[in-house]
C-alpha cells in the first residue's frame, strides 16, 4: 500500500490554502492593530522546557507529547512543541528581551503537536494563532486581550460567541483553596473517574472542569474559587470585568473554568463558538505571572492566549463565511508554432520580471486547448501570437470576460498586459 500521512494530520491543498492565507492575513492585521510583533520559535525544544513550563501533571505532558532522541546527547530528549507559550518564554529569556524593553507583545502562527485522539476539529498536528504580553501585571491587559479575540471573531462574522472568564487565584490564595477541594473530594475519591483520582492530590482544580458526567455530579457543592480569592486576585478580577464591560464584550463568569495548563494565575478565559458543539472552544488563555520566574527568569507578569485555526475555519465553513482568497489578475500567452513560442517565452519572462502573473503553454498544444488552459487558470487577458501575426509584428489581445478582441502591435504587448494586470 502506498505510504499515507500520519493519522491526525492533514494536507492543505491549493484548493483550500487560500482560506488559510486569508485567515493568517487577518490575524496579522489584528496583531498589528493591537501592537504585537511576530516571533517564530523552533518546532521542537528541549523536553524539559515543557515539563517545567506546562507542568508535569497536565494531560499534555503526561499523555500527549511527541518526544524523541536528540541524536547527540543521550541524557536529553527533544519534544515537538505542544503549544507555544513555553517556547515564547524560553525565547524571551534566552534573548534577554527583559533587559531591552519593559513590555513585550508577541504573536505567533504555527503548527503544534499533541498525541491526542483525532476527531472532527481535533488534529495531532494543528495550527494556532496566539499572543503573549510579557511585563504587564495590569488587569486592563487581560481585558484588552479578551477584547482583541472577540473583535477578531466579530470581524470574521462569527456571532454566537460565548466568552467565559474566571480567576484561578495565585500562589497566595490557591494552596488553601486546593486543600479545601481535596477535603471536599477525598470522601468521594473512589467514585471519581480515573483521571480525576490521579488529579486529586496533584491538581484538584482540574476535577472541576472534568467532562465526565459522574465527576460533574460529584463536584456540585464544591467550594467556589471566588469565595477563596485573596484581595489582590479579587480586585484584579473585578477590574477585568469592569474593563470588559467598558469594551462592550459580553461575557459570563464560569467558576469551573480552570483550563488544562498548570501555569495559569488569576485570569483564565475561553471563547466558545457554540454551534461547533463538542469542539466549541476556539480560543483560550490566561495569565501566567509565575512562569517566567519558574523557567529561570526575573519576575515578569504575563498573559497569553491561543486560538485553534482548524476550529476557526470549521466555524467559518459552517456559517458559509470562509474568507474569499484574493485573486490577482492573470494573463496568458497563446503561442502557435515554434517561432511564436520563442517570442512568447521572451514576453512571459519580461512580464514575470515585472511581477505580472502570466502563463503560457510549453507543450505545443492546439489553440483550443491553450485557450482552455487560460480559462482554467482564470486568465483575464489572453495574447494570441501565431506565425502570421509574428510576421506582421502584431498580436491579438482577447478579453476573456467579454470575448472581445483587438489587434495590437507586438512591441506593445508587454506595456499593455502589465498595465492591465496591475491596473
Ligand atoms: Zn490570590
Ligand atoms: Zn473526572
Amino acid at each position: 500500500m502506498a505510504i499515507q500521512r500520519p493519522r491526525g494530520t492533514q494536507d492543505i491543498l491549493p484548493s483550500t490554502v487560500g482560506y488559510w492565507q486569508a485567515l493568517e492575513k487577518k490575524m496579522r492585521q489584528l496583531a498589528a492593530t493591537y501592537g504585537f510583533q511576530e516571533i517564530r520559535t523552533p518546532i521542537f525544544e528541549d523536553t524539559r522546557l515543557f515539563l517545567r513550563g506546562i507542568g508535569e501533571t497536565t494531560d499534555v505532558v503526561q499523555k500527549e507529547m511527541y518526544t524523541f532522541p536528540t541524536g547527540d546527547d543521550k541524557d536529553k530528549t527533544f519534544t515537538l512543541r505542544p503549544e507555544n507559550t513555553a517556547s515564547a518564554v524560553r525565547a524571551y529569556l534566552e534573548n534577554k528581551i527583559y533587559g531591552q524593553e519593559t513590555l513585550t507583545k508577541w504573536f505567533y502562527i504555527g503548527s503544534m503537536f499533541r498525541h491526542d485522539k483525532p476527531q472532527a476539529g481535533r488534529y495531532r498536528e494543528f495550527h494556532q494563532f496566539g499572543a503573549e504580553v510579557l511585563g504587564s501585571q495590569s488587569a486592563v491587559t487581560d481585558a484588552e486581550m479578551i477584547t482583541m479575540i472577540v473583535q477578531f471573531f466579530q470581524s470574521l462574522g462569527l456571532a454566537d460567541l460565548n466568552v467565559e472568564v474566571n480567576s484561578v487565584g495565585c500562589p497566595h490564595c490557591r494552596p488553601a483553596y486546593r486543600e479545601k477541594l481535596i477535603t471536599f473530594f477525598e470522601p468521594k475519591k473512589e467514585e471519581l473517574c480515573e483521571d480525576c483520582q490521579n488529579r486529586l492530590y496533584k491538581n484538584p482544580l482540574r476535577i472541576l472542569d472534568c467532562k465526565n458526567e459522574t465527576c460533574k455530579k460529584l463536584s456540585i457543592g464544591a467550594p467556589e474559587i471566588h469565595e477563596n480569592l485573596c484581595e489582590d486576585c479579587h480586585d484584579h478580577f473585578e477590574t477585568v470585568k469592569k474593563y470588559l464591560t467598558i469594551a462592550k464584550v459580553p461575557f459570563v463568569i464560569n467558576p469551573r473554568l480552570v483550563r488544562g495548563l498548570d501555569y495559569y494565575t488569576k485570569t483564565a478565559f475561553e471563547v466558545q463558538y457554540t454551534p461547533l458543539g463538542a469542539q466549541s472552544a476556539i480560543a483560550g488563555g490566561g495569565r501566567y505571572d509565575g512562569l517566567v520566574e519558574q523557567l529561570g527568569g526575573p519576575h515578569t507578569p504575563a498573559i497569553g492566549f491561543a486560538m485553534g485555526m482548524e476550529r476557526v475555519l470549521l466555524a467559518l465553513e459552517k456559517q458559509d463565511l470562509l474568507p474569499k482568497p484574493e485573486e490577482e489578475k492573470k494573463a496568458y500567452i497563446v503561442a502557435l508554432g515554434e517561432a511564436a513560442r520563442q517570442k512568447a517565452f521572451a514576453m512571459v519572462t519580461a512580464l514575470r520580471s515585472m511581477n505580472c502573473q502570466v502563463a503560457m503553454d510549453v507543450e505545443n498544444k492546439s489553440m483550443k486547448s491553450q485557450l482552455k488552459h487560460a480559462n482554467k487558470i482564470h486568465a483575464k487577458y489572453v495574447i494570441i501570437v501565431g506565425d502570421d501575426e509574428l510576421q506582421r509584428g502584431e498580436a491579438v489581445l482577447r478579453f476573456m470576460d467579454t470575448s472581445e478582441q483587438e489587434t495590437i502591435a507586438l512591441a506593445d504587448v508587454i506595456d499593455k498586459i502589465s498595465s492591465l494586470v496591475k491596473g
